[in-house]
């Protein structure tokens, strides 16, 4: 018997016989209420980095284009309400049992990029300290993807209180943690997409010094 790990009701899961058969290990770990509760990334959104409201190229993507950036991105869940309230339980709060929350959708997902090397968004070593975890890994974990920590971020001042400009021009604030030889490419993976800047560095520093073929990945956009 499964329970929900944001609600902790029961969650019903009709089994099948061949999942008896075959020994299947369920792998729910949300009810269909809490489920339900996080929107998907509307159908209606920028073509580079999924952004909801317009199918037409966001203002950050055009400045990423313009600055020899271009953005191509793919993220699960839209960032609203209940998805803030949980990313404030997961990394705020520290309940890293929440980490299996998508672990079905990332799995599923990340077969799309098969041979690529999967590379982590590190966290500061203060906030890991804090934490006790990097939540990206913790998500990369729970749904079984072999990841490879290529990257190491400096210390900086934290992003609230900056302007969106002022973010988008930030410096690069990663470093390689050891040269890497990779045979597809390489996807990036953070946990919430805001206005692209972290991603586009460590892009930046990837497609410099380990692969031209990078793409982007994360929970919430
Ligand atoms: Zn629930
Ligand atoms: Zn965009």
């Amino acid at each position: 018997m499964n329970r929900c790990i944001l609600c902790q009701s029961i969650i019903v899961s009709p089994l099948l016989f061949a999942d008896l058969f075959f020994m299947v290990k369920n792998e729910e770990y949300l009810c269909s209420i809490c489920r339900l509760s996080f929107r998907k990334i509307d159908k209606n959104c920028c073509p580079s980095c999924q952004k909801s409201g317009s199918s037409e190229l966001c203002s950050d993507c055009m400045l990423w284009q313009e600055r020899g950036h271009p953005i191509c991105h793919t993220a699960l869940y839209q960032y609203e309400k209940n998805m803030a309230d949980y990313f404030v339980r997961y990394k705020l709060w520290g309940d890293y049992q929440l980490r299996f929350a998508f672990s079905k959708e990332v799995k599923e997902n990340l077969r799309k990029w098969r041979g690529y090397t999967v590379v982590p968004i590190p966290v500061s070593d203060h906030r890991y300290q804090e934490r006790g975890f990097n939540q990206v890994e913790g998500f990369l974990e729970a749904a079984g993807i072999t990841y490879y920590p290529l990257l190491k971020k400096a210390e900086v001042e934290h992003q609230i209180g900056k302007g969106r400009r002022e973010r988008l021009e930030m410096e690069q604030v990663f470093e390689l943690k050891q040269s890497l030889k990779v045979s597809k490419g390489v996807l990036l993976v953070d946990d919430v997409y805001t206005t692209g800047a972290t991603l586009a560095q460590a892009k930046k520093i990837i497609y410099e010094n380990v692969s031209q073929n990078v793409f982007t990945f994360s929970i919430a956009r």
